[in-house]
């Protein structure tokens, strides 16, 4: 098993990126124990999914709900949904994530407290806009209050905090300065909503240094994707 070409790639791939988290980590005078890894395993197969499983990953991360659907089905963790929500996709979304990212639309989170099964919980990230760049998913800052007290008015929904993809060709030390800002304010009204998800395979570094509690990286640890997405 140990022998296994993309087995030992995923391993040296990832053993790389923990290395860097943690000197990211220190860099920033933070505890490397507050950062989570989130392998993001869109358009991989679930053989890598085991693979990381057995490497000691257990936080997932996936753009698209069936594909979350199938490989949450073969592989124990906590699945991250983080792509853009679809209204008639939220139901499947509910029956295998376990943290929603990209929340942007009160309607959406109307619809997740109708469709989410009595006993069931999910955690929420909303996902937040840099720079105005609106077409990437996320909302202006100003919005954000509304959707937090949409969230917390339901009981199974829990607000974690925000999420933010830094605007492409930005320098990203603006970008994530700019979201620890937002992220600053809103934890002051919104105290429950601690947690930070930003930074991925171009950018996790500098997310760390501007307070990020969940990166979410793909293609430095699985390869370049060739598909869509
Ligand atoms: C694809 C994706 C990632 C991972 O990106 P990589 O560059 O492969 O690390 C992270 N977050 C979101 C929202 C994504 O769509």
């Amino acid at each position: 098993m140990d022998l296994d070409p993309r087995h030992l790639e995923i391993s040296s791939n990832l053993a790389k990126i923990q290395g860097r988290i943690r000197i990211a980590a220190n860099n920033a005078q933070r505890s490397e124990a507050e950062i989570a890894l989130i392998v993001v395993t869109k358009t991989y197969p679930a053989s890598d999914v085991k693979i990381l499983s057995g490497l000691g990953i257990d936080n997932f991360g996936e753009n698209r709900s069936a594909e979350g659907e199938e490989k949450a089905r073969d592989v124990q963790g906590l699945w991250h949904f983080q792509g853009q929500i679809q209204s008639n996709k939220i139901k499947q979304i509910l029956t295998w994530a376990h943290f929603i990212h990209s929340l942007d639309d009160a309607r959406h989170i109307s619809y997740i407290k109708k469709a989410l099964p009595e006993g069931k919980k999910i955690s929420i990230f909303l996902q937040v806009a840099l720079d105005g760049q609106l077409h990437r998913g996320g909302v202006s800052d100003e919005m954000l209050p509304l959707l937090a007290e949409e969230v917390l008015s339901a009981d199974g929904l829990s607000l974690e905090g925000l999420m933010a993809v830094a605007p492409l060709g930005q320098d990203p030390h603006r970008a994530f300065s700019q979201l620890a800002r937002i992220h600053s304010v809103f934890s002051q009204q919104f105290p429950m909503a601690k947690k930070l998800s930003a930074g991925m395979s171009n950018d996790f570094e500098v997310a760390i240094e501007y307070g990020a509690t969940h990166v979410r990286v793909g293609s430095s640890i699985l390869g370049v994707r060739t598909g869509p997405l």
